[in-house]
């Protein structure tokens, strides 16, 4: 910062403004308040009764939207029921820390996909009200999911087209800003990732009482069956995008359910046909420590035959994940392709949404489409592309500056130098 004033402008030695145009070198973004006023060729005159935050050898890009994360959860390597154990004051205070994590790594907007009860709307209320600084949050409250359903012990159990519908209202008049529902099993103990859970008319019931409010809908999809259903219910979104089959209809063993991948050709283009996003969270549990293997290996050279297998094993499915960005971008799906984290479940860790990106990278896109993947697309997908997403002037001053061009390396994004939020510099 040189002078202070009235006026605020940030300098960008790099402008990626998330339209997918060319960037743009040394250009001035002039504040207009919370608002993006004008972007301009620097001039040394702007800085003549203007506060000036200086980014001249920097990147500048719009701050991250990140479509699906679990704030009251840990990411720290527990399983659901272990997580299910603390109490919801507990999470609450997890979800205010994680807040600041996913701000600090340059998310400016995330949607949270599930939580219990009604703890995430106190901490929107409470970020709302100013009493502590955070991304902005769409919340979905309780996701919708059947007797025993995966996130059963949120509290939003509902079985059929009433019951549904009223847990739709009741989330709305709690202040629901989308309805998140599980079509399909999930890491949830006695449910199954391969198997549908709701019939399509009860996905409808979810998205007719949704709609009627003006609320989006997304559906938790890992099994082939419940994309299938999503699609033909009119669903807005579906997350995960997982084609998994029962690997046995009838299952004896209750606690390991049995499920394999199984890429489905027609399923896949009836997504790509329809107007449904997905919002592929890449990279998914087990990340952390692949890479930490990775890392090791590079380092000394090997690794011990355990560690061995297990870092071939945590290829496969990086592999496999890559894999299926590649097919979807095939059927013309890229500007419905959303990259999220997911952070939060498992060992799922907040502010790492640029593994996701590597990931999509390695799948054949662009790192501009990457980047627009987790900024306009996903602004467009959680249905507020008109606020955030972009920087274009009119728009929420909500931007994200990083030391090194993540055109040349998305990992670069790991390198935070500032992060505003409606024009405050709340980071750096
Ligand atoms: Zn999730």
């Amino acid at each position: 910062m040189t002078t202070d004033g009235d006026r605020a402008v940030i300098r960008a030695g790099r402008l990626i403004d998330g339209t997918g145009g060319e960037p743009r070198t040394d250009v001035a973004v002039v504040l207009d308040g919370a608002k993006v006023g004008r972007i301009e060729p620097w001039r040394e005159e702007l800085r003549r009764g203007a506060t000036v935050h200086d980014f001249g050898v920097e990147t500048v890009l719009p701050g991250l939207v990140d479509a699906h994360c679990h704030l009251s959860l840990l990411g720290a390597g527990l399983s659901y029921e272990e997580e299910e154990g603390a109490s919801n004051e507990f999470m609450a205070v997890a979800a205010v820390h994680n807040a600041q994590v996913m701000l600090r790594s340059g998310v400016t907007t995330l949607r949270d996909n599930g939580a219990r009860h009604g703890i995430m709307f106190a901490v929107r209320e409470a970020m709302n009200r100013g009493l502590l600084v955070g991304p902005r949050m769409l919340i979905a409250g309780r996701p919708v999911t059947p007797t025993g359903g995966h996130f059963h012990w949120c509290g939003g159990a509902a079985d059929g087209e009433e019951e549904i519908r009223r847990q739709v209202r009741r989330l709305v008049a709690e202040g629901a800003d989308h309805i998140k529902i599980m079509a399909s099993g999930g890491g949830t103990a006695g449910t199954n990732p391969g198997l549908p859970s709701y019939a399509v008319s009860e996905l409808r019931s979810a998205v007719d009482a949704a709609h009627y409010y003006g609320r989006l809908t997304t559906a938790h999809c890992r099994a082939t069956r419940a994309i299938a259903n999503a699609v033909e219910a009119g669903l807005d979104c579906i997350e995960h995008a997982e084609f998994n089959e029962p690997a046995d209809l009838i299952q004896h063993v209750a606690e390991r359910p049995a499920y394999r991948p199984r890429w489905d050709d027609d399923v896949a283009k009836r997504l790509a046909d329809s107007p449904l996003f997905a919002s592929l969270t890449l990279p998914g549990s087990g990340y952390v420590a692949y890479s930490d293997l990775a890392a090791e290996r590079e380092r000394e050279g090997r690794l011990s035959p355990e560690k061995q297998a297990a870092l071939d094993r945590g290829q496969a499915t990086v592999e496999a994940r890559a894999d299926s960005v590649r097919r979807f971008l095939e059927l013309g799906m890229l500007p419905k392709l959303v990259v999220s984290s997911d952070a939060g479940p498992f060992d799922i860790e907040f502010g790492k949404l640029y593994q996701g990106l590597e990931i999509a990278v390695m799948g054949g896109m662009s790192p501009m489409q990457a980047l627009q993947a987790c900024t306009r697309v996903a602004a467009e997908a959680c249905g507020v592309l008109d606020r955030v997403g972009t920087l274009e002037p009119g728009k929420e001053a909500d931007i994200l500056v990083v030391e090194a061009n993540p055109l040349e390396d998305v990992r670069n994004l790991r390198d935070v130098v500032a992060v505003f939020k409606a024009g405050q510099r709340v980071v750096g």
